[in-house]
């Protein structure tokens, strides 16, 4: 997000590339502030009762009223494990205990980094919040493919029950492009 005016002195911010930099920043004009702009990292879960998955109807935008996994901004002095965990229980109610970490998805083009962890509920209680209107247990027959809010979900879903059938779960690295993002 770009800042006009220094957090510290309040004085005009201008852009420019600070000594010893290769990035152009925002540099306050007086003090000498750097605003550094980096990366948002979000966290999140694939909640799992027996052989389903819990899935959350989204009461926000962007894409209000589509079906998500639990998942949102990593908070500062919290582990992307405890983020994962603190999200599922916002969005959905629900108490998580997490597997592993499943995918990771670079979406450079919105500066953004998706952590999803395999996570297992304590049982089987959840129910809507104010993020959430709705919040059910699918199987993947009824998975709502055509009602998913974001690429990143989606793609996290088909390998989830691809790798189901194997049995194994292996970490991987996605970097989604940008045509797979759909903004509104
Ligand atoms: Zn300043």
């Amino acid at each position: 997000m770009e800042i006009n005016f220094c957090s510290c002195c309040g004085a005009p911010m201008e852009k420019k590339i600070p000594p010893d930099d290769d990035h152009l920043r925002s540099v306050c004009t007086r003090c000498p502030l750097v605003h550094y702009e980096n990366p948002k990292m979000v966290v999140g879960c694939i909640p799992t009762f027996k052989n389903q998955v819990l899935m959350c109807k989204r009461n926000i935008e962007p894409r209000k009223g589509k079906w998500t996994l639990p998942a949102g901004y990593l908070e500062n002095k919290e582990s992307v494990q405890d983020g994962a965990v603190r999200e599922t229980l916002e969005e959905t109610r629900a108490n998580v205990r997490v597997m592993g970490p499943y995918r990771l998805f670079n979406i450079v083009i919105l500066g953004q980094i998706y952590l999803m962890f395999r996570a297992q509920m304590a049982d089987d209680f959840f129910g809507p919040t104010s993020e959430s209107t709705e919040v059910r247990l699918f199987k993947e027959s009824n998975i709502p493919w055509d009602e998913i809010a974001f690429e990143v979900i989606r793609q996290t879903l088909v390998d989830f029950f691809q790798d189901r059938k194997q049995g194994a779960y292996p970490f991987k690295i996605k970097d989604v492009k940008p045509g797979q993002i759909r903004i509104q």
